[in-house]
């Protein structure tokens, strides 16, 4: 059981989720790279149900590869990104590390989209890279 609590950078918009952690890992695709401004995306997965939400958001829903939509939800006061759904596998909150605020929680378990990475983004090699995503079930 992990308690997690995170805020945006204005604070309007703040959660707290309590449950299993998922998964979570490193994103370097050029969607993730755009939305955030950094070099890849840290995403921590929960379920919605252990999620508790508050303050106003706004989505933005885009289609990637898989072909599978994605809906990422931001605070339209700071635009601080906050939390990823992939629409096409729901039930899931992907909550942004940057955001959390219990940091020793951050374990990524692998790095996806490895190919799209900046050439200075240097990767932990004790964990799983793949090149996309890793074959899925
Ligand atoms: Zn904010
Ligand atoms: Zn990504």
């Amino acid at each position: 059981m992990t308690k997690l609590t995170g805020q945006c950078l204005c604070g309007q918009v703040s959660f707290k989720a309590e449950g299993d952690i998922a998964m979570q890992g490193n994103c370097h695709c050029t969607d993730c790279q755009q939305v955030s401004g950094s070099a890849f995306a840290t995403i921590v997965f929960m379920k919605d149900d252990d999620v508790n939400i508050s303050g106003n958001l706004k989505a933005f829903d885009h289609t990637v590869d898989s072909g599978n939509s994605l809906r990422k939800k931001f605070c339209p006061d700071c635009g601080s990104q906050m939390f990823t759904y992939n629409l096409g596998r729901p039930g899931m909150t992907g909550l942004r590390a940057g955001s959390i605020n219990e940091k020793d929680q951050i374990k990524p378990q692998f790095n996806v989209y490895a190919s799209s990475k900046l050439p200075c983004t240097i990767l932990d090699e004790s964990i799983p890279a793949f090149a996309k995503m890793p074959p899925q079930n």
